[in-house]
């Protein structure tokens, strides 16, 4: 599936989320194809395990502990990538959190840290990344993980205010690609939209209740790794070509 890679080598790629699930598998998939990848997640001592695993690719992995909810520090993970690294080419926002709650009766402290992560930390994290591009005439690539989730509701209990989170990466996506356009930039920006995928934020959740846990093992399931080269197909477009929206959904899936 994957064209060329070729103009993305020894380029810069930050990933948000890089910890575990959809986010480590980019940054494997990443270095694996030459590139400079900066895995920032606040559990950054798993980015930097995955650093040490992939020592001696052909691209390296540096972990940079941010918290995508918080300005200040994702302000300073950038800062530290350009006097470190460069300027950033591609900046993937994986990073997210869903809780298992409900609207009826739910916390909302828990829904407040849900949109603090998936959109707010979506919005600050590419408004630095794009800073970065166009402060350096950089054609680059901005890509949110969103979810089918962002584009149609499923009838999953608990799944509360997620749902809504995901629509805004939708609208975000959206609106980006307006403002660059506004601004005449060949900055690229894609919404790509998984189904289930096997993370901890699914079948790898020991915290869920088993009912859900019994639910998320009946279905079809994707691996990190197959969002990983849908990555890789998206990167390696021809500079004319934008995909805009990709859902990849495993075979099957009933929702
Ligand atoms: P995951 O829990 O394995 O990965 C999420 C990562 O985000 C973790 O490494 C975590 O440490 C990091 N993170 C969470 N809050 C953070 C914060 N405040 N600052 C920095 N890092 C933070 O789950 P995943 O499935 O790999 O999720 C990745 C993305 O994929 C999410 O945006 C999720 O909504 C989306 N997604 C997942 C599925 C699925 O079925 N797993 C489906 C569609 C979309």
């Amino acid at each position: 599936m994957v064209l060329s890679l070729d103009r993305w080598v020894g380029k810069v790629a930050v990933v948000t989320g890089c910890a575990s699930g959809i986010g480590a598998g980019i940054a494997e998939f990443l270095v694996d194809q030459g590139l400079i990848v900066v895995g920032l997640d606040r559990r950054c001592e798993l980015v930097q395990e995955l650093a040490k695993k992939l020592s001696g690719k052909k691209g390296q992995l540096h972990a940079v502990k941010a918290d995508v909810s918080k300005e200040e520090e994702v302000v300073e993970a950038f800062k530290w990538v350009e006097d470190n690294l460069g300027p950033v080419h591609i900046l993937i926002n994986s990073a997210g959190v869903a809780k298992e709650n409900f609207l009826y009766n739910g916390d909302a402290a828990q829904w407040r840290a849900t949109l603090d992560v998936n959109v707010l930390g979506v919005c600050i994290a590419t408004r630095e990344a794009v800073k970065s591009m166009v402060g350096n005439n950089i054609n680059g690539h901005v890509i949110h993980i969103n979810s089918v989730a962002g584009h149609k509701v499923p009838n999953w209990l608990g799944i509360n205010i997620y749902t809504a989170s995901k629509y805004a990466v939708t609208a975000l996506a959206e609106t980006l690609r307006q403002e660059l356009n506004h601004l005449g930039s060949k900055i690229k920006i894609t919404s790509l939209s998984p189904g289930l995928v096997a993370t901890e934020m699914t079948t790898l959740n020991t915290g869920v209740s088993e009912e859900r846990q019994a639910m998320l093992k009946s279905m079809p399931i994707l691996q990190p790794q197959d969002i990983a080269e849908a990555i890789g197909y998206v990167l390696s477009t021809p500079e004319n070509v934008q995909i805009q929206e990709l859902t990849i959904v495993p075979l099957g899936e009933t929702f």
